[in-house]
């Protein structure tokens, strides 16, 4: 059948990313085009974006005009980019800032409950009137930026527009003081513990959570997850309660960038892997690298989520053992710190580069053995999904959308050739250390190696899977 979705989000590649969730944002209208769903994504001007509605202002007219938005004026602003179909929200006061998305120097802005009930609001509104000749079915919410679009559609009207609230990562809430209930134009009735209220204050996404037609999130292990107290972050109960309409739909990766065979240089396929180790040759060459085992990269955000701090623990037996480490991230101070320090005490074993490179990370990917991810949690996690691209064995944390898409090498799996990775439970330095000995007694099985990493290869991760979920969601809500 299809129809129309309005996407909010907050990020969208190729426009702008702070992580996963641009990606996805991003994927959706190509995946979903092919299904008969025409998506376009609303996303704030921030000040990166102006350039495109104010040097081209014939590509992209105006079809929104709202005064008195939050404190100022707000345009909306209809263009193209790589395709995809944007709609930007121009509120200078709001969003035309030096600057992330979310935070200046490292605090946030403190008046992100109304930069993004903005967005929000106006989501809503194109959402129930439409614009010139395009009218949606369906709202498709992403994270607590997003989370007060389908509140606004259930106490203000929706017009016959369903909606759909994705959960990308449910430690960001948005929380918000009481005080903002009326500013916020949250209705005084619903403020209650059943509804609006949450831990004597509000968060978007549990205004998202209570009144979305349709609940997902990136992978069913988190769907599951998310109804537990040690991943709900305090939402699990209000989760658990609506499970009805809770699913769990993974994320896919663009595989006409992240593939071997797609490589500037080095490139390679399952079937022919000397482009794989061409590859870990100059990225060896590149870091002053001489490792007789195997190298495992890391291509992460540096926090405690991500089970950075659990390295230093491990590393020096994983180097002892033969292996090495190539980290590419950037985030916490003192992790980074703790990652720099790994580099100076094992030169030629290790190397580090603090910030982030997509280029970089994609050499990485062509040249390590496997790449490391001993996240707490993990809603979906895309390195994993580039690693089984790549054929570098993902080493994961068996948790969230980790867990959904690697297969253990277990005797058993391994026997039936059917596994792509080795997968550890908890996350902590003992179970990881056990995973990473795995690891070199696996590489060091020429004819093994090789059989995991062409099956790792062989795994769909592209996006057909999840845009012809997300198209069945949409169709049940008309
Ligand atoms: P999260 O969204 O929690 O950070 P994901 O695995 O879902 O984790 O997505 C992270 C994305 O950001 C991936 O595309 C990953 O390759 C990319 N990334 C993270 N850190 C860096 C970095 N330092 N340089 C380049 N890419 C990075």
């Amino acid at each position: 059948m299809g129809g129309k979705v309005l996407s909010v989000a907050s990020e969208c590649v190729p426009l702008i990313k702070t992580g996963g969730l641009a990606d996805v944002v991003g994927a959706l209208p190509a995946a979903l085009a092919p299904l008969g769903w025409e998506m376009r994504v609303l996303l704030p001007a921030y000040r990166s974006l102006r350039h495109h509605f104010e040097e081209d202002p014939e590509a992209w007219p105006e079809v929104w005009f709202e005064a008195g938005l939050w404190g100022g004026d707000g345009r909306v602003f209809a263009g193209q980019v790589d395709g995809i179909e944007v709609l930007l929200l121009d509120a200078p006061h709001l969003f035309d800032r030096e600057g992330g998305p979310y935070n200046h120097s490292g605090s946030d802005w403190p008046d992100n409950p109304q930069r993004f009930a903005a967005l929000s609001w106006i989501g809503a509104q194109l959402a129930r009137d439409g614009i010139a000749g395009w009218k949606p079915e369906v709202l498709h919410a992403h994270d607590w930026q997003a989370g007060l679009a389908p509140a606004y559609l259930a106490y203000h009207g929706n017009g016959g527009c369903r909606s759909v609230m994705t959960v990308h990562n449910i430690a960001f809430q948005g929380r918000a003081p009481t005080e903002l209930l009326g500013e916020l134009r949250l209705p005084g009735w619903a403020f209650h513990p059943g509804a609006l209220e949450y831990f004597g204050g509000l968060s978007s996404l549990k205004a998202g959570l209570i009144t979305a037609d349709r609940i997902t999130t990136v992978s069913p292990s988190y769907a599951a997850e998310l109804m537990r107290p040690e991943f709900g972050m305090g939402l699990e109960g209000v989760i658990a309660e609506r499970a009805g309409v809770v699913s769990g739909i993974l994320n896919g990766v663009d595989t006409g960038i992240w593939s071997p065979e797609a490589a500037a240089e080095n490139g390679y396929s399952a079937r022919n892997l000397a482009g794989k180790a061409a590859a870990r040759a100059a990225m060896s060459r590149e870091f002053g690298l001489d490792v007789p085992g195997p190298i495992a990269i890391v291509v992460s955000r540096l926090t405690d989520q991500k089970g950075i701090d659990l390295l230093p623990a491990v590393t020096p037996g994983f180097i002892e053992a033969g292996g090495g480490l190539v980290v590419l991230g950037a985030g916490d101070p003192a992790l980074e710190g703790a990652m720099r320090d790994l580099a100076a005490r094992f030169p030629g074993r290790v190397a580090v580069t603090i910030g982030y490179d997509e280029a970089l990370s994609r050499r990485l990917f062509q040249g390590g053995d496997a790449v490391l991810v001993p996240s707490r949690f993990e809603p979906c996690g895309l390195t994993q999904m580039y690693g089984l691209r790549y054929g570098t064995v993902p080493v994961v944390a068996a948790v969230g959308g980790l867990g959904d898409t690697v297969i253990n090498a277990s005797p058993l799996a391994l026997a039936a050739g059917a596994a792509t990775g080795i997968t550890f439970w908890p996350t902590d330095a003992l179970a990881l250390s056990q995973a990473l000995r795995r690891l070199v007694a696996l590489y060091a099985d020429r004819g093994l190696w090789l059989k995991m990493q062409r099956m790792a290869m062989a795994q769909p991760v592209g996006w057909e899977t999840s845009a012809a979920a997300y198209a069945a969601l949409y169709e049940g809500l008309r």
